[in-house]
């Protein structure tokens, strides 16, 4: 009797830890970048497998570096586009004019000239970045780990996922809410060394983006080259910043702006966000000043607040 009992403890006990031990967590190699997911609810290994089967297409759909990618056939003009492809394009079409340009998914090209996608680095002529400037390949590098935190989201919603926090790649997608209602805190990473310079309070399903100077870049006589260039110019974009993060419902919007802004720097994505009311912002500037719209809770540091009235 004794042992039935013992039997059926352990039995309770196991069964108990197999209904309460839903979080999965997953590491792994996707979009050039480490993605980590740590997704909560009965489904979410299920989920965690969709999400990384979909970011996978996703991947070979818009590579920019491919000949045979649907980017490579949009540069031809013979891509044959799916509804939502096109809905897509016609999206960051959208966001491209809304920052005036700041934001062009056409710089492959001059990308590729200053050696980023290959790491071979070097700093090209003038005429060599003019004749870049024109041919418009396409590039979705700046928008496209926010539009697929938004994919993640669709899919999370057809499974038992009660929340998750996916971060791919510094793109961070919250999801859902904790159980207790205490809100995410998310860091926001120094660009000066490995640590962060303070934290932000979010709740529920928002995409928190960064664009930096300190994510791809190399260095010359003491002077760095970035990844994040200026259309107007098609050089690292000198706009006295050293990242701006966005936060932003729309996943698609957060990466697009936290590019843009990046490029327009403090004034003139000052007057962005006055003129807008779909994002909040932490400007961090190449002294170390930290700026954060009037949205935000942010603690960790000391910052000016910038308002969202002017
Ligand atoms: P992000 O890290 O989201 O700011 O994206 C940076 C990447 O977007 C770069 O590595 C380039 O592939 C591409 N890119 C650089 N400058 C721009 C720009 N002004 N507008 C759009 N894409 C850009
Ligand atoms: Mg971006």
């Amino acid at each position: 009797m004794k042992r039935a009992i013992c039997l059926i403890i352990v039995f309770l006990l196991l069964s108990g830890c197999a209904a309460k031990d839903t979080t999965f967590n997953h590491t792994f190699f996707c979009m050039d970048t480490m993605m980590d997911f740590r997704i909560w609810g009965s489904d979410s290994t299920d989920a965690a497998n969709e999400m990384a089967d979909m970011l996978e297409a996703m991947e070979e759909d818009w590579s920019a570096s491919s000949d045979t990618s649907l980017l490579a056939a949009l540069n031809d003009g013979t891509a044959d586009l799916t509804e939502e492809q096109e809905a897509l394009i016609a999206r960051v079409e959208a966001l491209s004019q809304r920052t005036g340009g700041a934001f062009d998914p056409r710089l492959y090209a001059v990308t590729e000239l200053w050696g980023f996608p290959t790491d071979d680095f070097r700093i090209p002529s003038q005429e060599e970045i003019d004749a870049a400037l024109l041919e418009q390949r396409w590039d979705l590098g700046a928008a496209l780990k926010g539009y697929a935190g938004e994919r993640c989201i669709q899919i999370m919603e057809q499974y038992d996922v009660e929340r998750a926090l996916l971060d791919l790649g510094g793109n961070i997608q919250t999801y859902g809410s904790k159980p207790d209602g205490s809100p995410w805190n998310i860091g926001i990473r120094s660009p000066f060394d490995s640590g962060t310079i303070g934290t932000i309070s979010i709740t529920g399903t928002m995409s928190i983006v960064t664009s930096g100077d300190y994510q791809r870049y190399f260095e010359l006589d003491g002077q760095r080259y970035y990844h994040i260039l200026d259309p107007k110019t098609g050089r690292p974009a000198d706009s006295g910043l050293s990242s701006v993060t966005v936060i932003c419902e729309d996943g698609l919007t957060a990466d697009v702006l936290s590019t843009a802004l990046f490029v327009m720097g403090l004034e003139e994505g000052t007057a962005f966000y006055q003129e807008s009311d779909d994002f909040e912002a932490v400007f961090i500037l190449t002294t170390g000043e930290v700026y954060a719209t009037e949205g935000l809770t942010l603690t960790g540091c000391t910052f000016q607040v910038i308002p969202h009235e002017n």
